[in-house]
């Protein structure tokens, strides 16, 4: 017996032609045929709250949205024992599953290729796929796909979980499982390489670093360094909220990489983007707005 299928696609935002706008698909795991109402309100949330959220409030022009209706065979999504779940395993057909690397439950993932393969047969000019799983299970994660759950708070995964996805924004936090989690001493230092992604940086000199032009003058740099790399760094902010600058502790270490600004989206569930994710978010949609 197959896992599900395939209902068919319906456009709910229309800015404008597919091969001139950013495209965004939603589609849904975990549903069954019987759910599908239930769907389409969970992804007509997601849009709102999309559309409320700087900086795509002002750039919402750009964007259209696709709702692909699947059906699955079983309700919700794998939770394995390994990670604490309770053992289900439903067939589901985008494969959902919690505790994606063996380890930690909140990594809710899904079969990245059938995902992405769904969405291309679809909607052959999307730039963003997103995978709503039917669950209230907290979880997400954010590789070529944007996957998260109902849990409270799934919006605010969902704006986290698109910042990998579409924008190669990288976590901002200084832990991998957690603050007094992590085993000791696994996560003190970043290693000496500097990463690709935008909004994260070894390097916290005024002068070279990757968001300079954003850095005020009065800002002190590094705005804040990590006095204990055995742990996560327990200051507050020395700076109003928003201020951009180069706070030590990111990208899953406490010491030695460097975030823009104290808190971000990319950090914690509940901040706006930091200005420099703005940035770099505005700076990939502005060319798909409408002249
Ligand atoms: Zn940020």
């Amino acid at each position: 017996m197959s896992n599900g299928a395939i209902v068919g696609t319906t456009q709910i935002v229309d800015h404008g032609p597919a091969s001139k706008r950013w495209n965004i698909v939603i589609m849904g795991d975990g549903y069954q045929a019987a759910q599908l109402g239930q769907f389409a309100t969970d992804v007509d949330r997601i849009v709102a709250t999309l559309f409320a959220t700087a900086p795509f409030d002002s750039l919402r022009q750009a964007i259209n949205v696709f709702r692909v209706d699947v059906s699955s065979a079983d309700s919700g999504a794998a939770d394995p024992v390994a990670c604490g779940g309770t053992g289900a395993n439903p067939r589901t057909f985008f494969g959902a599953r919690f505790c994606g690397d063996g380890q930690i439950q909140r990594l809710l993932v899904v079969e990245d290729r059938i995902a992405l393969a769904t969405a291309q047969q679809q909607v052959p000019q999307f730039h963003l796929a997103m995978v709503i799983v039917n669950s209230t299970i907290y979880g997400g994660s954010g590789g070529a796909v944007s996957v998260f759950s109902l849990a409270r708070g799934a919006e605010e995964i969902a704006l986290h979980e698109l910042g990998h996805s579409a924008f190669n924004l990288a976590d901002e936090y200084q832990y991998w499982a957690g603050c007094g989690v992590d085993a000791p001493g696994t996560h003190d230092r970043h290693p000496p390489e500097e990463p690709q992604q935008p909004n994260v940086t070894i390097d916290p000199d005024r002068g070279r670093i990757k968001w300079a032009s954003l850095v005020q003058a009065a800002t002190p740099m590094p705005t804040t360094v990590n006095p204990n790399c055995g742990t996560c760094d327990p200051q507050p902010s020395p700076v109003p909220p928003g201020v951009v600058g180069a706070f030590e502790g990111a990208h899953y270490h406490h010491c030695g990489a460097f975030r823009p600004a104290f808190n971000c989206r990319m950090r914690g569930l509940g901040f706006p983007y930091c200005g420099v994710c703005q940035a770099i978010i505005r700076a990939t949609l502005l060319p798909f707005m409408p002249n």
